[in-house]
């Protein structure tokens, strides 16, 4: 009889041979835009960490506060033993910064998409869904058992024709995509879902994961960004990106957050976000709405950048690298195959750049992708570019 083990083995030889293998490698110090790899000193281009708070001594001493007052644990669920006013203060800052009635603050933002999606539809209703929405919203939507149906990537007529097709079937429909996607730094367009949503009667949940605290004026995300503050959105996060924290959020209206805090198995049978990881996140939240500045240099790097990759990276003839196009600060270099990525990936470091070599399952092409920090010095990209350049002719 074979061991019921065995097939571990076989699997992780077959995910070898494809070149799909991936393993941890440790950073030293503190987050910022020269890091310490594996004991290798490198300019850091693989951080969510875009406004570069997770290393800002005003985190640190909010999260240093938080514990010596609160503790290590908020030791219990939120509706039992493990509410803090610190909790209260972030989810207040949080719909301040959103313009909505009320948040409400998950352990991550993971859970707070599949808390949130899981809770709002289940077996009679709809979920319409980018085909390249981050794996929480996938997951969510298969927990929450409605049908689900994938539109083509940011494609409004296709999700059209799906709404024309489907919605009259089903009681509920809700409408999810990322609007900074994570893989390739694009932005859904937000204004013409809201469109359809009104036209078909669908909700419209969308991950502000990557956008909050980068995107629109005051940091409030594509939300803000697109003209559509006020529109009813369900708007939802994580604290551990531009808010160099931890946790999740979901932002919209009164009831639908009073909803969620009494329907949200994800929110409600888990302990409440640590008083140091809450703290800091309010930190964040404040410091985002008074240093404006912090966006408008990342912005300022995103062109920068893409400038440098157009002229010197991209329009080479023979280069292996293709520009996907983005608006945010993840920018993604396409490249041929798995193999190929990694290779590349490993000469970059050896020159000292962290980027992130992103394969399949992941992503459904290979590529190298770079996240921009508003820490980053404009001396950091340029080599950055002159490297590419180089490795454009091997
Ligand atoms: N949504 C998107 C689009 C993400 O990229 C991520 C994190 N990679 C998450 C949700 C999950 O957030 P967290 O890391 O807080 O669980």
């Amino acid at each position: 009889m074979a061991h019921p083990y065995a097939w571990l083995d076989k699997s992780l030889n077959a995910i070898h041979r494809a070149d799909w293998y991936r393993s941890v490698q440790t950073l030293s110090g503190l987050p910022g835009p020269i890091v310490c790899l594996e004991g290798q000193q490198v300019v850091n281009f693989a951080s969510n960490d875009y406004l570069g708070l997770a290393g800002d001594p005003r985190l640190i001493q909010a999260a240093i506060g938080a514990t010596q007052e609160f503790g290590t644990g908020s030791t219990g669920s939120r509706l039992l033993s493990g509410h803090r006013s610190l909790h209260c203060q972030l989810e207040e800052a949080i719909a301040a910064l959103k313009q909505t009635e009320d948040a409400l603050v998950f352990s991550s933002g993971y859970l707070a998409n599949l808390g949130t999606i899981a809770a709002l539809v289940g077996q009679r209703d709809l979920i319409l869904s980018d085909q390249y929405n981050h794996s929480s919203l996938k997951n969510g939507a298969l927990m929450s058992q409605a049908a689900i149906v994938e539109y083509a990537h940011c494609e409004v007529a296709d999700l059209k024709a799906k709404l024309i097709q489907h919605r009259a079937l089903h009681r509920r429909c809700l409408i999810v995509t990322d609007s900074v996607f994570s893989m390739d730094g694009d932005l859904c367009p937000l204004p013409d879902l809201v469109a359809l949503a009104e036209e078909f009667e669908c909700m419209v949940l969308v991950d502000e994961a990557h956008a909050t605290g980068v995107m629109g004026t005051n940091g409030a995300g594509c939300v803000e960004y697109f003209g559509c503050t006020h529109t009813p959105l369900i708007q939802v996060g994580t604290l551990s990106k531009a808010l160099g924290s931890l946790g999740g959020y979901v932002a919209g209206s009164a009831a639908l957050i009073d909803f969620l805090r009494n329907r949200s198995p994800g929110w409600i049978y888990t302990t409440g976000l640590s008083p140091a990881d809450t703290a800091a996140a309010l930190a964040a939240v404040r410091i985002i709405g008074q240093e404006p500045e912090r966006r408008e240099r990342l912005r300022q790097h995103v062109q920068f950048l893409t400038q440098g990759l157009q002229d010197r990276v991209q329009s080479r003839g023979q280069s292996p690298f293709n520009l996907r196009p983005s608006h945010s600060p993840i920018l993604c270099l396409q490249v041929a195959d798995a193999a190929t990525v990694v290779k590349l990936g490993r000469h970059l470091r050896q020159k000292g750049f962290f980027v992130a070599a992103v394969r399949p399952p992941t992503v459904p092409t290979s590529r190298i992708r770079i996240t921009l920090m508003t820490t980053h010095k404009r001396q950091s990209l340029e080599s950055l570019v002159n490297t590419l350049q180089d490795l454009s002719n091997l």
